[in-house]
């Protein structure tokens, strides 16, 4: 569980927090309330109650989070990855809104490169 991550989506991507609330018929401001909370305090200062919400639409946003899987410019199927995300790189993904594990992201970076061969030429 990664709550610098979740510390972040409280600043600037609360609406992923709604949108998760929503899909676990929560109500989006408890949800947002406890997300905040968590982040501060940590999961066990959470009540039994808010732990139940924490669970339902938190956790998933903040631990074992699944590559998005890498898709080529001109693959008309989008990658299918099945990889779990690195803890520690969370945030990063959140900051960057790119969710790619460490292979995913070697193969972006190769097809950014070879394009920008590509220009060069
Ligand atoms: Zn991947």
């Amino acid at each position: 569980m990664n709550l610098e991550a979740l510390s972040d989506i409280n600043r600037n991507n609360p609406e992923i927090l709604e949108q998760s609330a929503k899909e676990n018929v929560a109500d989006p401001e408890k949800v947002k309330g406890i997300a905040l909370f968590a982040a501060d305090n940590g999961y066990d200062s959470l009540s039994a109650n808010q732990k139940y919400h924490f669970d339902k639409s938190i956790r998933a946003l903040i631990e074992n989070v699944q590559c998005h899987g890498y898709t080529h410019e001109f693959d008309e199927t989008p990658g299918n990855c099945e990889a779990i995300l690195n803890d520690d790189d969370l945030l990063e993904c959140y900051q960057n809104d790119v969710f790619y594990c460490e292979s995913c992201q070697a193969q972006s970076a190769d097809d950014a490169h070879s394009k920008a061969k590509f220009f060069e030429d």
